[in-house]
Formats: structure tokens, C-alpha cells, sequence
């Protein structure tokens, strides 16, 4: 385990407790009735767990990165639904911290890191999932206001957020026509299709968003227009590792579990734990969390330091994260036998939340893509 400051590990402590004693004892429910948790969303908030590592003056708590992947850790344990709207939460934050004015700053920032509302970044459409710059929501000028339309897909917490960061083409050029705005839920145009019905992370929403004649004035452009494609790079240098972290979370929640089974579970005359062959699968599961929680922590680390070299390192940690969270859980239910497979047993549900930590936030095959990338030509 890192060190971590006084002041982290006291962010830690509170929301390991919340953790513990508000979002476990839900989480099976939320994951059989697909019902949004605002519950869980209310509590987090009057913690003050969706601003982190947003500086005070945005209305965040101002620790860190490291403060933010720990919490993410310690909620995506007991429940990954109820972690992806902290994630989500970040990943609307992100864009209007790197590229906001002081003015879009103080607006929206303020409002999402209390966590009194939350927020939606859509950067996915039917034709463009791994190949952003192939996006083709229009936004056309229109004297001071900007009119957009297209289509959005598989946009988290959409129709539940208030505040959107849309990625849209400004200009045919591939990459330096891209460019951002920020739409306001009730803004006339803009709707929402049916909440997906999903392998895992159940109590997340899901939606499509349609965007018709969605007319924004241009201060809602959020950075210079082309500059869209650069700053969204940036942002997923920053939720990346966060993702990293939701999936340590839940490898470290299905190990847990596993432990104690192993403990407890008798054949053969023994307890399950003193077979060889489950001490080797124990070990090698915890050695696999560690390394990924430490890549996870580095990343973190780095973007603290505002290391330019944080590129490889945060799809290292997305990606190393996200395939140990995948092979952990799906030893987890092996371990358990036919019960891992029941519904009664948590790992069954954390195996199925942890797959879509390969594939959101870019594939994990994309992760590889870039991290060969800064390896051949850095
Ligand atoms: C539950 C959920 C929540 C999501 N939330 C959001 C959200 O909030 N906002 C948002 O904008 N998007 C969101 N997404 C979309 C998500 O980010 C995309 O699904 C993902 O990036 C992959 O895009 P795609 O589905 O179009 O797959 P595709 O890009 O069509 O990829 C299909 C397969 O081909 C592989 N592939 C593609 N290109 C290459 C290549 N060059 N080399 C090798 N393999 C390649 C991929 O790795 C993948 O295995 C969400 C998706 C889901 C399922």
C-alpha cells in the first residue's frame, strides 16, 4: 500500500465507512432492480465525495487525484453502479477544469462537485465508438448561438444529469474540427431514448440522446472551437486511471469475498484455503490487485505532478486494472464453485460489473494501441 497524506487517508476512512454502512447493504437490490441509486448519489454528496480532488473555489473538497482513485476504490468494492456515477461525475468535471473559463467554471463546476447535480460527458455516437474523430454531430454557427444536432449512444446517467458536454464537428477536418459545448438539461431539442438493459453495472443509466435543433449561445463552447479533439485526449489522461481504480475496486471486493469462503468451505475433510492449488489462485489474484492499484497510483500521482509523461501510464493502469478485475472476479466465482455462480453470492454481480472496464473509456485493445504508440515514438 502507498503512503498516503493525513488528509488522504482521512478522505479514505470516510468513504470506506459509507461504503460499508450505506452502499453494501444496497447493492444487490440496486443491481436486481436496475433502479437508479439516488440514494447512494445523496449520501456521497453530502460527503462531499464527488469533488475530491476539485480545488475549494469550484466547490470541491481540494485534496487530490490519489484521494479521488482511493474513493472510487473503496465504493466500486461494495457496489460498481453506484462507483460509475463518481467516475461520470469526473469525466463531466474533467473537460470544464481543463478548458472551462473562470465563468463555466464557477457555473457548472460548482454544481457537480458538491454533487447537487450530476453530469454527462457524450462522446459516443452509432458511427464513431473507438474512432472519436469520426463523430458527426453538427454544431452550425448561427450569429452568437451555435445549433447542434445528431445522436448520442450508450451516454451514462443521461436523462439523470442536468449538465452535458457534447463533443461535436464544427469543421470537416478530422481532429481539428472537433469541438465541445455544453448543453443544459430542459435546453429546447434535446432528448432521450430508453434506459439499455446491460449485462452489469445495472444501477447505472444507460441512454441515447438526441439532439434536434439544439440551439446554445456561443458561450457554451467549452474551449476555443477546434480545439475539441486535444482537450478530450487530456481529459482521458485524467479518468482513465479512475477507471483503473473502479476496477481494482471490484477485484478487490470479489477477493475479499473469496477469502473468507476459501476460510470457511469445507471438502475433502479441509477447508478449501489449505488445497495448494487455491493458495496458488489467492496469491497470484492479490498480486495482480496490488500491481494494479500501485499503476493506479502512479497515474494519480503523476497528473498531481502534472506529468506530461502521464499519457502511457493512465492506459497502463485502465488497462492492466480493468483485465485483472475481469480474470479476479472470474476466478472468484470459480473458486466459489456452483455458488459463485447464484445470484445470492456477490462475485456472480462483480464479475458482470467488472467487464465493462475493458470496454468504456476506450477498449482496453485501444489502451494497447497507445501505450505502443508512446513506446515506439516517445
Ligand atoms: C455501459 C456503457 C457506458 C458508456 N458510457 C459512455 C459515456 O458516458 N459517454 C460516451 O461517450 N460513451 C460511453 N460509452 C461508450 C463506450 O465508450 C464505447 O462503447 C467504447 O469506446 C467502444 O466503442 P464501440 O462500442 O463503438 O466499439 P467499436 O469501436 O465498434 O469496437 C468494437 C471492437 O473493435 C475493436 N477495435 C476498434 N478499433 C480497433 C483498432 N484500431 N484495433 C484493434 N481493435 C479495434 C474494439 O476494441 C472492440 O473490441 C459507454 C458504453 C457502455 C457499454
Amino acid at each position: 500500500m502507498m503512503l498516503l497524506t493525513e488528509q488522504q487517508e482521512m478522505i479514505q476512512k470516510v468513504a470506506r465507512s459509507i461504503a460499508k454502512d450505506y452502499i453494501e447493504p444496497r447493492a444487490k437490490e440496486v443491481d436486481e432492480t436496475g433502479e437508479f441509486p439516488w440514494d447512494n448519489i445523496k449520501i456521497m454528496a453530502e460527503n462531499g465525495l464527488f469533488g475530491v480532488h476539485v480545488p475549494e473555489m469550484y466547490g470541491g473538497v481540494g485534496s487530490d487525484m490519489v484521494s479521488h482513485v482511493n474513493v472510487v476504490e473503496e465504493i466500486a468494492k461494495v457496489c460498481g453502479s453506484t462507483s460509475v456515477a463518481l467516475s461520470t461525475q469526473a469525466l463531466a468535471i474533467a473537460p470544464l477544469l481543463i478548458a472551462g473559463t473562470e465563468e463555466q467554471k464557477k457555473k457548472y463546476v460548482t454544481r457537480l462537485a458538491s454533487g447537487e447535480v450530476l453530469g454527462s460527458f457524450g462522446i459516443t455516437e452509432p458511427g464513431a465508438g473507438s474512432d472519436v474523430s469520426s463523430v458527426k454531430t453538427t454544431a452550425v454557427r448561427d450569429g452568437n448561438d451555435f445549433i447542434l444536432n445528431g445522436q448520442k449512444l450508450f451516454i451514462t446517467n443521461a436523462g439523470e444529469s442536468e449538465i452535458y458536454i457534447f463533443v461535436t464537428r464544427t469543421s470537416e477536418d478530422r481532429t481539428k474540427g472537433i469541438s465541445l459545448f455544453i448543453v443544459e438539461k430542459g435546453t429546447p431539442g434535446l432528448s432521450f431514448g430508453k434506459n439499455e438493459d446491460k449485462m452489469g453495472i445495472r444501477g447505472s443509466v444507460t441512454r441515447e440522446v438526441i439532439l434536434e435543433n439544439v440551439r446554445v449561445s456561443e458561450e457554451n463552447l467549452l474551449g476555443a472551437e477546434g480545439e475539441g479533439f486535444k482537450i478530450l485526449m487530456n481529459v482521458f489522461n485524467e479518468t482513465r486511471p479512475v477507471v483503473g481504480a473502479q476496477a481494482t475496486g471490484i477485484a478487490q471486493g470479489a477477493f475479499e469475498y473469496c477469502l473468507n469462503y476459501v476460510k470457511e468451505r469445507k471438502q475433502f475433510g479441509k477447508a478449501l484455503h489449505q488445497f495448494q492449488m487455491t493458495q496458488a489462485s489467492l496469491s497470484d489474484m492479490a498480486m495482480k490487485i496490488e500491481s494494479s492499484r500501485l499503476l493506479v497510483h502512479k497515474a494519480a500521482k503523476m497528473l498531481d505532478n502534472k506529468d506530461p509523461n502521464v499519457i502511457r501510464y493512465a492506459s497502463m493502469a485502465k488497462c492492466f486494472a480493468s483485465d485483472t478485475a475481469m480474470e479476479v472476479t472470474t476466478d472468484a466465482v470459480q473458486m466459489l464453485g456452483g455458488y459463485g455462480y447464484i445470484k445470492e453470492y456477490p462475485v456472480e454481480r462483480m464479475m458482470r460489473d467488472a467487464k465493462i472496464t475493458q470496454i468504456y473509456e476506450g477498449t482496453n485493445q485501444v489502451q494497447r494501441i497507445i501505450i505502443a504508440n508512446q513506446l515506439i515514438n516517445q
